[in-house]
C-alpha cells in the first residue's frame, strides 16, 4: 500500500516548520503532529491582552548568517530590539555583557586602558591554564576572579544545578567581553523580534500544512509510521530509541508568570539575578521585547529545575558522558534511511534559533532538491 504522505513530521517547532515549508513548496505532502495544543515548540508566545508572553522562556533572534536572516525576514518583519540584559548582584545593577559600563561600576575605572590593566591583573593567576577543562577554568582564564565570583559562579551553578568544575567550558564562551560602552549582549550582525511575535513566523511557515494537535507519536508509532514514506522526528532522540543506551540528561526550567497593574516593572526585558540565594535566574518583562505601551505589565520569573520525564527538557547537558550516549543514538539512527532527525532535542545540541534554522535549511538542501 502506498503511503498517504511523503513526510510525517513529529513536532511543529522551528526546525520542523522550516523543513515543512520547503517540502510543501516542492509539492511534498506533509502531515505534522504535535503533542502540545499549539505550534512553534518553545518559541510559541501566548498573547495576553496584547502582550506576547514567551511561555517557554525568552527568545531573541540573532544571527550573523545572512541567508538565515533573509529567510526569516521573508516571512515577517523584525523590530529593532537589542538584548541588553542587566545583572543584579547584591541589589546593585550592572550591565551585561561584560563591558566598560560593567568595569566602571565594578572597579571605578574609566578608560579601556585602565580596564584592561585591571583585568590582566585579575587574570594573571590563571594564565597557566592553556586548555580550560571546565567552565570554572574557562571563566577564570577569561574574566579573572572579581567577575567570576560576582556574576558567573553562583548564576551558573544555580542554572545548571551542578558545580562549575563539572560543566563544559563552551557554555561560557557564549558571553562576549568588550572594552567599549556597548551593552548589546550579542556580537551578531542581525538581531530582533518578529513584529507581532514569533507565532507570526511559525504561522507563515506552516500555512496550508495539515497539523494534528494533542497527538503523541509514541502512543501509536507504527500507525503513524505507515502513513508516510519518511519520518522527520524533532523530539528527544533517547525516547525515540526507547532509552536503549540510557537517558540523556537535560536541565529543566520552571516559569512563574505574573500580571502587574503597573506600567513598568524593571525598565528592561531581561534582568539576571546572579546570587545563588535568589531562587530564580532571571526576570523577563515581556512588553519590552516589542516596546509595548500597555498600562499594565507581565513578568516571568525563571527558575532552574531538575529535569524529570514529566516536565519539559530545556537545555541539553552536553558534557562528555551525555555526548557519548548521544553519539550512540546518532549512529543507530543512520541505519534507518527513512528516518530524519533535527532540532535541539533530536540533535542534543544547545541550538540558538538561527542555528536551528540553519540546520533545517541544511537538511532541506540534502533531502529536497531545487531550493
Ligand atoms: N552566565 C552567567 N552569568 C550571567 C549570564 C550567563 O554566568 O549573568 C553563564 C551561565 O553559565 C549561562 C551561560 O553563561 O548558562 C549562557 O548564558 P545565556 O544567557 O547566553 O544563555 P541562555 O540561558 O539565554 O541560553
Amino acid at each position: 500500500m502506498e503511503a498517504k504522505y511523503d513526510y510525517l513530521i513529529v513536532g511543529t517547532g522551528l526546525f520542523a516548520a522550516v523543513f515543512a515549508y520547503h517540502a510543501k513548496r516542492q509539492g511534498k505532502k506533509c502531515l505534522m503532529i504535535d503533542k502540545r495544543s499549539h505550534t512553534g515548540g518553545n518559541i510559541y508566545c501566548e498573547n495576553v491582552d496584547s502582550i506576547n508572553v514567551h511561555k517557554y522562556g525568552a527568545h531573541i533572534f540573532h544571527t550573523s548568517n545572512k541567508e538565515v536572516w533573509q529567510f526569516v525576514n521573508s516571512f515577517v518583519e523584525f523590530n529593532r530590539f537589542t538584548n541588553s540584559p542587566l545583572a543584579n548582584y547584591k541589589n546593585v545593577l550592572y550591565n551585561l555583557p561584560f563591558n566598560m559600563n560593567t568595569f566602571c561600576k565594578l572597579w571605578g575605572v574609566n578608560t579601556p586602558q585602565q580596564a584592561k590593566e585591571k583585568l590582566d591583573e585579575q587574570r594573571m593567576r590563571y594564565a597557566h591554564i592553556e586548555e580550560p577543562q571546565n567552565l570554572e577554568e574557562q571563566a577564570l582564564k577569561l574574566c579573572g576572579e572579581d567577575i567570576y565570583y560576582a556574576f558567573i559562579k553562583e548564576y551558573t551553578e544555580k542554572q545548571w544545578g551542578r558545580s562549575a568544575v563539572d560543566l563544559p567550558a563552551f557554555i561560557i564562551k557564549r558571553i562576549p567581553f568588550r572594552f567599549t560602552f556597548d551593552n548589546n549582549y550579542f556580537n551578531d550582525d542581525y538581531q530582533g523580534i518578529p513584529k507581532g511575535g514569533y507565532n507570526k513566523l511559525i504561522d507563515a511557515l506552516l500555512q496550508g500544512i495539515e497539523i494534528k494537535f494533542n497527538t503523541n507519536y509514541f502512543e501509536n508509532r507504527s500507525g503513524f509510521d505507515k502513513l508516510a514514506e519518511k519520518v522527520l522526528f524533532t523530539g528527544r532522540i533517547d525516547e525515540l530509541f526507547d532509552y536503549e543506551y540510557g537517558e540523556l540528561e537535560y536541565r529543566g526550567l520552571f516559569f512563574e508568570h505574573e500580571r502587574l497593574d503597573i506600567e513598568d516593572f524593571q525598565g528592561n526585558a531581561v534582568v539576571n539575578y546572579n546570587e545563588r540565594k535568589v531562587p530564580y535566574t532571571r526576570i523577563i518583562e515581556h512588553k519590552h521585547f516589542e516596546f509595548g505601551k500597555q498600562p499594565f505589565t507581565i513578568i516571568t520569573r525563571e527558575y532552574p529545575s531538575e529535569f524529570a520525564n514529566d516536565n519539559e527538557p530545556y537545555y541539553p547537558v552536553n558534557d562528555e558522558k551525555n555526548n557519548q550516549i548521544y553519539l550512540k543514538y546518532k549512529e543507530k539512527a543512520k541505519s534507518d534511511s527513512n528516518l530524519l532527525l533535527g532540532g535541539r532535542l533530536a540533535q542534543y545540541a544547545y541550538f540558538d534559533m538561527d542555528d536551528t534554522v540553519e540546520a533545517s535549511l541544511n537538511l532541506v538542501k540534502k533531502e529536497l532538491s531545487n531550493i
